[in-house]
């Protein structure tokens, strides 16, 4: 006989883990124990040595679904004998905490939801040990029901009774309620053509699904947050919303009831379909297939589409409920996040009523309290894996694990973010936590939600950081709200510039080890450069203690103040004034280019010529709406990134149509003892000659495309004669761009490089604070 003491870190609570072991054991003829120890579940195992090595084996092999075992370390030790195998009550320890995301409603559930003979039939909070909310319902580790937001419904006997019997899928499920015992949907607020404020329970289902079948806008508070809800293949009412969220053309989300719905609108790759029905159920882009039935204002000129599936029980039950309204109902409607822009997800009845009674035409809400707000994660698709976009609800908070010399560093970060799209990343040496989405911190709103949610994970997580590490711009908030952070907690600040941020983000990802060294390549909209002009067009040596900028695309003045990084005309002219170096010129072609009107033109030409609010600019993100606007496909954008979207929508269909590609360019020009500078004045001076040619314009758009990975790759080719680098890492905002990434990979991989890039990170400002996390976790290990 020998006892064996195991320890077992990853996701392990709240998934079924112990009742597993208890079988396993059961299984094997093993005695001992399990014990939930808050950072990990510690595992006695008395057996004979086959037995004892069966058991361990199958503690990997066949662990329940949804756990995730990261680490297991199993020793043989001295222990009294046991005569038993038992399950021992949670008892807390400290150390490396992981906690669960939130997890869609499983299809067993989902069958007891409609199953007129269960007791939990048409019970809007349904869940199990693999199923539910997690995160967002989290008070403190370890997760039990007292420390969760459901400690306010206490259970009633028969739901006790399956929480407490290692044989029920419900065992130790903390969110576990039913009919009698759980939390209750009902109508809020007395607004304008709200007035159902008495409807609870399946009258308050009954007349939200009356009001979306009837084209009325519906709040639905879900997991992390309220929803805005409308039918969408109703354009009277998906245009309605629209008009009430001051929103004319970013796209919308759409939830599908079914896959059936899905294939009936999209196009899937091999991989999609997985990815959609799987247990987290983000939010992925789409193909529209030709023919689709959604209105069209849900994605305006957009051949994609963000579509996801129900992933709880109240989004199931608006699409199907047995009655008179079924055969009526839509099987698809516009899910847009509940806020009023720039402000978070709205996640209380105060909140909502106070901000979206204006939006909505009835409001469904629950008791169940949302204590960390999680949006829907939002995903593209490239290279038959999933390409992140807004990484939060599914994912967050599980960590990014670094290996190898990593596991020797200690100690704790905060890294706060970027300023847009912002969220925030906690580090305990080599375990760097992601925070769910926070939103955009130029509203006051977002910053204190940023304030109440750093603490909050802190706090789950255990951990009290050592340094803060926040942007290196004077005026940000993120800044302001860093600094007031480490006054408060009493450490330091350190800072890392945004782009340096961004290359390090993308090597934390890919585990490069602490002494790793890249060539980055952070392609980006705009941040503050180290020099105090505008950086997000750079070529630089990074280190996860610094770096060197090597070069960048060529210099342009970003004339216009604010409205430059909205109208790309502004920046056209711009790069028009840049290779003319002429006024009279510059303006000729822009009137012959149809760029702007007359007063606009010299407006912008006086603020070139004079140098009047003006800066330097190497923006590859200003450099895509510049020449979206040359080729007339968009002249400004109404949301972040819109330009360069439809920049690249033209570029597919001109790729796809076959025209041929600009003919090389001299790409380089390393000046002497300067930087290097990716020639992108050269690209644009041959794209307005070819426009003003009467050239297609998508096939110029994949020209520009094609042209730009070229000069990469050439600038790489530089760079790796400077450094002897071969491993180029791909990051910034510009690579959501996946024609871009595409053709920059090739171009890269066929010269022999390495290419590390972004899979379930964003490579847009939501992923900065994990490069700002690894950089103070290096800046900790040496001593600041
Ligand atoms: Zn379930
Ligand atoms: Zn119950
Ligand atoms: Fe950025």
């Amino acid at each position: 006989m020998s006892v064996y003491h195991s320890k077992v870190y990853g996701i392990v609570q709240g998934v079924g883990f112990r009742p597993f072991v208890d079988r396993l054991a059961a299984k094997h003829q093993i005695k001992g124990s399990v014990a939930n120890k808050g950072s990990y579940v510690e595992i006695y195992a008395q057996g004979s040595e086959t037995s004892c090595r069966a058991f361990f084996h199958g503690l990997k092999a066949e662990a329940p679904e949804r756990s995730v075992i990261l680490k297991i370390d199993t020793h043989p030790c001295e222990h009294a004998p046991f005569s038993a195998f038992s399950i021992i009550e949670s008892e807390h320890e400290t150390g490396n905490i992981f906690v669960s995301p939130d997890i869609a409603t499983c299809d067993k559930c989902r069958a007891e939801l409609y199953d007129p003979h269960d007791r939990r039939y048409l019970h809007p909070f349904i869940n199990c040990t693999a199923c539910g909310p997690r995160l967002t319902i989290l008070d403190a580790m370890p997760y039990d029901r007292e420390r969760t937001s459901m400690k306010e419904f206490p259970m009633c006997d028969a739901c006790h009774a399956e929480y407490t019997d290692p044989e029920s899928r419900r065992y130790d499920a903390q969110p576990v309620c039913c009919n009698d015992c759980g939390p209750e949907v009902y109508i809020i607020g007395n607004g304008p053509g709200i007035g159902h404020a008495t409807s609870r329970g399946k009258d308050a289902i009954y007349v939200a699904r009356k009001a979306l079948a009837d084209g009325k806008i519906v709040a639905i508070k879900g997991i992390g947050g309220f929803h805005l809800a409308c039918d969408a293949h109703n354009e009277t009412a998906v245009s309605r919303l629209r008009k009430k969220k001051f929103r004319p053309v970013k796209p919308f989300a759409v939830m599908l009831r079914d896959m059936e719905a899905v294939r009936k609108n999209c196009v899937l790759e091999p991989g999609e379909e997985e990815l959609l029905i799987g247990h987290q159920k983000p939010i992925l882009l789409l193909r529209k297939r030709t023919g689709e039935t959604l209105a069209p204002s849900v994605a305006p000129g957009n051949p994609k589409i963000g579509v996801m599936l129900p992933y709880n029980p109240v989004q199931m039950l608006l699409f199907d409920y047995p009655d008179d309204l079924q055969p009526d109902m839509p099987d698809a409607l516009v899910m847009t996040s509940g806020n009023p822009s720039g402000a978070p997800i709205c996640r209380s009845d105060e909140d909502a009523l106070a901000s979206l009674a204006g939006f909505s035409d009835l409001m469904l809400s629950h008791n169940r309290k949302i204590r960390i707000r999680a949006d829907d994660t939002v995903m593209d698709y490239f290279g038959g894996a999933p390409y992140m976009i807004r990484r939060s609800r599914g994912w967050a908070p599980l960590p990014i694990m670094l290996s190898g010399e990593w596991e020797k560093k200690t100690g704790a970060v905060l890294a706060i973010g970027g300023e847009l799209k912002n969220t925030f990343c906690v580090g305990c040496g080599p375990l760097l936590y992601p925070s769910p989405y926070v939103g955009d911190l130029s509203d006051l709103r977002t910053v204190q939600a940023l304030r109440e949610t750093t603490a909050r994970l802190l706090e789950l997580l255990e951990t009290r950081p050592e340094v803060i590490v926040c942007d290196e711009h004077p005026r940000y908030n993120s800044v302001t709200a860093a600094r007031e952070i480490a006054k408060q907690l009493g450490v330091p600040l350190v800072t890392i510039q945004h782009h340096a941020a961004h290359i390090l983000s993308c090597m934390a990802e890919n585990d490069v080890p602490p002494d790793g060294r890249v060539i980055g390549v952070s392609f980006d909209g705009t941040g503050y450069g180290s020099d105090g002009t505008i950086w997000g067009g750079e070529i630089l040596d990074t280190r996860y203690d610094g770096f060197t900028r090597l070069g960048s695309i060529t210099p342009f003045p970003q004339a216009g103040g604010d409205k430059s990084s909205v109208e790309g005309w502004r920046n056209a002219v711009s790069m028009l004034y840049l290779c003319t170096g002429s006024a009279e010129r510059t303006a000729e072609l822009a009137r012959k280019l149809h760029l702007c009107g007359e007063d606009m033109l010299k407006a912008q030409l006086f603020m070139l010529t004079h140098h009047v609010n003006a800066i330097t600019s190497t923006s590859a993100g200003r450099l895509f709406d510049a020449v979206s606007a040359l080729l007339g496909i968009r002249q400004a954008s109404t949301f972040e990134g819109e330009a360069a979207m439809f920049l690249q929508y033209a570029a597919e269909r001109g790729r796809s149509k076959g025209s041929a590609a600009l003919s090389t360019m001299e790409p380089i020009k390393a000046v002497d003892g300067g930087p290097l500078q990716l020639r992108t004045d050269r690209l644009f001076e041959r794209l307005a000659e070819k426009r003003l040619e009467g050239e297609d314009p998508d096939a110029l758009a994949f020209a520009f495309h094609a042209g730009l990975a070229a000069l990469i790759a050439a600038g790489c080719r530089e760079a790796h004669k400077q450094t002897g680098l071969k491993t180029v890492a791909l990051s910034g905002g510009v690579f959501q761009n996946t024609l871009l990434l595409e053709l920059t990979i090739e171009a890269l991989e066929k010269d022999g490089f390495t290419v590390l890039r972004h899979h379930l990170i964003a490579p847009n400002d939501g992923g900065i604070a994990l490069g700002q996390a690894a950089y103070a976790m290096m800046k900790l290990s040496r001593g600041l």
